[in-house]
């Protein structure tokens, strides 16, 4: 049992490291290193060695090395005043925990490899497939642990929980018919043959995240395909345009294999209208699948789950744990409504994955897996529902709290109010806003334009000086802000999860941006002689 223990004595680098991860909670191992912003370009110079050191070293040598090269110059993600990436801080039982599994070695992809680490996986699947389904206890006795049924696949993330959703799709629509053998055997080309469409397509909205233009690529339908429909001035899809945009390629007979729904947006954290796009995919006869990877944690809320209503209508939902579930990267989950659905994707080989078989890896998209599922498993018992109520509202609640204090300032304007714990903002100093203001009620876009055109450049420039001075970070992204004539504009983007974030250091983060702003020589001298 040696690897559970300490490899090194406490006060070696290593332990001190440990200790420091698992303790500062307030932005780990400030104390011991001077972390000196250091461009990147310099970085790169102490990985440039290309050959593979010949002789051994000692770890102890190692680990001093790295805290000077790699640790010292590694994000702070748990900073309470990093607030701009769904990356967060972790709870302190995280790390003893990662330690035993790593140290076990499990690999689910096999029973063979990974025995009770199995079933604990398909308890995960299941809770959470509760959490989101809510069906009752006959259906989880009956499938939690069947072996040719799953209620989900635990994955590496969001992305491939999203490309697995919608393999499972395009494998059902395609299926097997008298002599045709399906699309997993005979592929795309046949398949369209067969059943007769000219070609597939995906719906979602221009909200949509990147990872399903990676999905269709893959799975042979085309980035093209993945066909965007606007969104109202809330982010949220149209649903009117996305049934008129089916209707459309209905009538080329493009089939609509496909509906997205996204349940959080990673940009903006909005949530579509997923009853409408229920009602929408029954219409149409197609999947209806909800990517929640980022906002699906919130269903833990009793108080704010009815946010994401009609997410139980879902063919399909991703969530990543390891976005607001506060466990490590690595916890990726599609769930789906019909445990049959998994056998679209079934695969079988003799030395492993043998029919019948209860072996994972026969229905997941990743070969060897790590046994990530003990961290869900870990938090969801250590936390419990009712730790994270306390946690979600609470972040809820700042993001709300944020919004107004952002909408009280007259040199900041909030680009898109808070539904869940993500908003954006830019600073725009008062002169400027009401001149915005006079252009937009004009109607006269080439002015509007202009003035945008000034506030991206001293966004990016107030966004990069933040990062750079390390004190806090928010993150930035491109959107159409509401009432900006349809115009896109930079924007400050912030994800609140650390429940260290203080109201304080909400109010530091404005005054230190208004205070970098005035550091600026490009845009905001010609921003306040307009
Ligand atoms: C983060 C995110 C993903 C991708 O998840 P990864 O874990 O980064 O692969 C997909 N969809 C949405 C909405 C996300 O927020």
């Amino acid at each position: 049992m040696r690897i559970f223990t300490l490899p090194e004595a406490p006060n070696s680098t290593l332990g001190k490291i440990e200790k420091n991860l698992s303790e500062n909670l307030m932005g780990f191992l400030k104390e011991n290193i001077v972390a000196v912003e250091k461009p990147l370009s310099e970085i790169e110079k102490d990985f440039q060695a290309y050959q593979i050191p010949a002789a051994p070293s000692f770890v102890s040598d190692y680990a001093e090395q790295m805290m000077q090269t790699l640790i010292a110059h590694s994000v702070h993600t748990s900073a309470p005043s990093f607030i701009g990436h769904m990356t967060s801080a972790l709870p302190y039982f995280v790390l003893p925990l990662s330690k035993m599994m790593v140290g076990l070695n499990q690999n689910l992809v096999k029973i063979e490899t990974s025995k009770a680490f199995t079933p604990l996986e398909r308890q995960v699947l299941g809770m959470m497939h509760h959490m989101v389904y809510g069906q009752n206890e006959p259906f989880y006795e009956s499938w939690m642990h069947s072996a040719s049924h799953s209620l989900g696949a635990f994955c590496s993330g969001g992305t491939v929980a999203n490309i697995t959703a919608l393999w499972i799709a395009r494998n059902r629509l395609l299926k097997p018919d008298g002599d045709f053998k399906g699309v997993a055997q005979s592929g795309l080309m046949r398949a369209l043959r067969h059943y007769g469409y000219d070609d597939l397509a995906i719906l979602v909205s221009t909200r949509g995240h990147y990872s399903l233009g990676k999905a269709a690529d893959l799975l042979g339908i085309g980035r093209d395909n993945i066909v965007s429909v606007p969104c109202a001035a809330d982010n949220k899809v149209d649903v009117a345009k996305m049934r008129e945009a089916a209707e459309r390629l209905e009538a080329q007979n493009i089939k609509v294999m496909a509906i997205v729904g996204v349940a959080g947006t990673t940009e903006t954290g909005n949530i579509d209208p997923l009853k409408e796009l229920a009602d929408l995919a029954e219409q149409l006869g197609c999947h209806f699948h909800v990517d929640a990877a980022w906002g699906g944690a919130s269903l833990l809320s009793n108080k704010y789950r009815h946010l994401l209503a009609g997410i139980e209508r879902a063919d399909s939902v991703t969530i990543d744990a390891h976005k607001q579930m506060y466990v490590p990267m690595g916890a990726g989950m599609v769930l789906f409504k019909d445990p049959e659905f998994a056998n679209a994707i079934k695969h079988h080989a003799e030395y492993i994955l043998r029919k019948g078989s209860k072996d994972l890896g026969s229905q997941t998209l990743e070969g060897s897996r790590p046994g990530m599922a003990m961290l869900v498993h870990a938090c969801l018992q250590v936390i419990g529902r009712d730790g994270y109520e306390i946690l979600i509202n609470n972040s809820l609640e700042k993001a709300r709290y944020f919004g107004e204090l952002i909408a009280a300032q007259d040199d900041f304007q909030l680009a898109s109010r808070p539904e869940l714990c993500l908003l954006t903002y830019r600073y725009v100093p008062a002169k400027v806003q009401s001149q915005l203001n006079e252009a937009i009620a004009a109607n006269d876009a080439a002015r509007v334009s202009e003035i945008n055109t000034l506030l991206d450049g001293l966004t990016k420039f107030i966004q990069k000086r933040q990062r750079e001075q390390g004190k806090s970070f928010v993150s930035r992204t491109r959107i159409i802000p509401a009432n900006n004539l349809e115009q896109t504009s930079v924007v400050f983007r912030v994800v609140l999860a650390n429940p260290l974030t203080s109201k304080e250091i909400l109010q530091q983060v404005l005054d230190e941006q208004r205070e970098i702003a005035k550091l600026d020589t490009r845009f905001l001298p010609k921003l306040l002689a307009l």
